[in-house]
């Protein structure tokens, strides 16, 4: 059920038998030739959706920007907003609803660069937890990577399972660049683009739409479990 599409008298009447808000929460980012950019905001939207039909919590409308890693400034398209601006911007809105009576926020993130996720978990503790989407154990599932990268063998896997359409399969490349030389770009230091990078990092071609289904239902069954434990129901 979406917030947005109720009246407010629906949003006031909702409130007094349930007051939490799941919202999800997506960045603008390029994935590599062979995903769109709008790709963290497909999934986070997806997984919003499912909790919402187990839980009869609402959705907020998505945030469709994020913070984004400054080597991907030259992929078009990519744009991204600071640490603090998404924290800052973020608590506002919240600050908002939490007047109005909304106790607990449920942030999604299918993006996990480490400022926009510090900015999610930083803004009230308190009643506001955040949950990075793609963070838990499925080396069951991967073959070429032991956990995810970026618009890789996980990524592209579940965009295969959920929106097949979407995945440009004649552009995929596989691209890997050991981690310690990628951390200081997560750590934002270094900010010139990967030498040789199409943007993704990992191994797409070797995506399929069946890991994709199990990734996306490890995923769900996680998010559900995490939601259920910080709200303490
Ligand atoms: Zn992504």
């Amino acid at each position: 059920m979406r917030l947005a599409e109720l009246t407010w008298k629906e949003v006031a009447e909702h409130l007094k038998k349930n007051k939490q808000l799941i919202v999800p929460i997506g960045t603008c980012e390029q994935h590599g030739p062979h995903l769109p950019l709008n790709t963290d905001i497909l999934v986070a939207e997806k997984v919003a959706e499912f909790l919402s039909a187990e839980t009869g919590i609402l959705v907020a409308p998505t945030l469709n920007y994020g913070v984004n890693l400054p080597c991907d400034r030259g992929y078009a398209g990519t744009c991204s907003t600071t640490r603090e601006l998404l924290r800052g911007f973020l608590g506002s809105i919240l600050a908002w609803w939490k007047e109005q009576g909304f106790a607990r926020f449920y942030l999604l993130s299918a993006h996990g660069d480490p400022h926009h996720i510090d900015a999610l978990e930083t803004i009230d503790p308190a009643s506001v937890s955040a949950l990075e989407l793609y963070d838990f154990d499925m080396t069951a599932v991967l073959e070429k990577q032991q956990g995810p990268k970026h618009a890789c063998e996980a990524e592209t896997s579940v965009m295969l399972h959920l929106y097949a359409e979407k995945v440009r399969r004649s552009e995929m490349r596989d691209f890997e660049i050991p981690f310690e030389e990628f951390q200081p770009y997560l750590r934002h230091e270094k900010t010139e683009a990967i030498a040789g990078s199409p943007g993704n990092q990992g191994y797409p071609t070797y995506a399929s739409a069946e890991k994709g289904e199990k990734i996306f239902a490890l995923m769900k069954q996680q998010a559900l479990a995490w939601m259920q434990k910080k709200g303490g129901n």
